[in-house]
């Protein structure tokens, strides 16, 4: 009997599993006692890190995208179609178009979307404007290029928000930006949190804040948006603030697909231990990545370490043995601070973050990431 191992979505924490697993299991898979499949909706890969460029112009849409056929082992069988439920009991997977799929493991790495027309300001009514999808950062691209006065509001309105570093680097790179076009001394830039602190990690609050107030960014914690007036160009906040804008930019809510509560995988987010990654609701069933409940930030990296957890106790299942590696939460995180230094942090569960120097080194070290990932979602780095 052929082992069928599943994994849905083909993002960074699908790819890099499916790749790592093929090598983990080569020899099973090849005598056809394992079978690996990974299912996208999309068959295309993408590493949105990339899309927090493409406003400024210095990367395009499809820098961000490859062909999931080139990064993928062409061992694993690659399905492109959406799932549209899970059965945990039955252990199948609905598909949109082809059917229904068994397994007998299961990595579920569908990502978190964002919820535009749930957040104030930024849905069909609104003109607020966000980087996590290339359309929306092309829209921002060429707001920005007529954008020579006025105020800039940069607000993260709800939380938890994927890749903790983006509030901090988009604001700090507005500023140098706009310093470089010679716009600083026209342009008043305004960054709005939810919580009594600049950031939700406190390191990196205590990092910032310093900077932005060198930089002479005008800052509001504890900013809950009620309601935006899009035509008036102002944004009304739960205490009464009302907060006037030229550009609003920002970081909407966040949710998993509804796959998740309809298979009866968590509430909300996919419900998993944190430490095997296997999900409370099921058997044979792991989370990877931004659909998860775990307790750290919804970030590449940690889909990246995530993976090889899984990896690890899904090989052991597949031959029989008691998975023993577990996932500590390790993250790294880069924080640029303008265009040419910057610093980063990282933490697991219990330890606390910590940040490093900010060097001009670190800046280039997270260029060349940008440039290597393909390396990584392959699996060989
Ligand atoms: C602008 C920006 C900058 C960022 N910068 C950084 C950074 O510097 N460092 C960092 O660590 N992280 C960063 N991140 C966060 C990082 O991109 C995410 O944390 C990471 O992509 C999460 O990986 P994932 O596999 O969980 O989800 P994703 O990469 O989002 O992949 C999910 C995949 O699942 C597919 N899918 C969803 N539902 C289904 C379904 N029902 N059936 C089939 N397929 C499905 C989706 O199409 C998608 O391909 C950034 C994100 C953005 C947007």
């Amino acid at each position: 009997m052929t082992t069928e191992i599943v994994i849905v979505g083909g993002g960074v924490g699908g790819t890099v599993t499916a790749n790592r697993l093929q090598k983990e299991l080569h020899r099973e898979v090849s005598s056809g006692d394992v079978r690996i499949r990974l299912v996208s909706e999309t068959p295309y890969h993408v590493y949105k890190p990339t899309f927090f460029y493409v406003p400024w112009g210095e990367a395009e849409p499809e820098d961000a995208s490859r062909p999931l056929a080139d990064l993928v082992d062409r061992r694993i069988d690659l399905v492109y179609d959406r799932v549209t439920h899970i059965d945990t009991s039955g252990k199948s997977l609905d598909l949109a178009e082809n059917g229904s799929i068994p397994y007998d493991y299961l990595v579920v790495a569908t990502g978190a979307a964002p919820d535009i027309e749930g957040t104030p300001g930024f849905g069909a009514d609104g003109n607020g404007h966000h980087i996590y999808d290339a359309e929306a950062a092309m829209e921002l691209r060429r707001e920005l290029s007529a954008f020579d006065s006025g105020r800039l509001v940069f607000s993260v309105v709800e939380m938890p928000h994927v890749c903790p570093a983006v509030p901090i680097e988009f604001t700090m790179l507005a500023d140098a930006r706009f310093r470089q076009l010679g716009t600083r001394d026209d342009i008043d830039i305004t960054y709005t949190y939810p919580i009594s602190q600049l950031h939700s990690v406190d390191a990196a609050a205590e990092w910032v804040e310093p900077r932005f107030d060198d930089r002479g960014i005008e800052t509001y914690t504890e900013f809950a948006f009620d309601t935006v007036d899009s035509d008036a160009e102002v944004i009304h906040a739960a205490d009464g603030t009302e907060l006037e804008y030229d550009l609003l930019v920002g970081v909407p809510g966040f949710e998993p697909s509804p796959l998740i509560a309809e298979s009866g995988l968590g509430e909300s987010w996919m419900e998993v231990d944190k430490h095997t990654l296997e999900s409370d609701h099921a058997d044979g069933v792991f989370g990877v990545g931004d659909v998860t409940n775990i307790p750290t930030s919804k970030a590449g990296s940690v889909a990246h370490y995530a993976a090889g957890t899984v990896v690890d106790r899904v090989a052991a299942l597949a031959r029989g043995h008691e998975p023993r590696t577990t996932f500590d939460g390790d993250a790294i995180c880069f924080l640029e601070a303008g265009t040419d230094s910057g610093s980063h942090m990282s933490f697991t569960y219990d330890s606390e973050p910590v940040i490093r120097n900010e060097t001009e080194f670190v800046h280039w070290a997270k260029l060349a990431y940008n440039e290597t990932y393909w390396l990584t979602a392959r699996g060989l780095a």
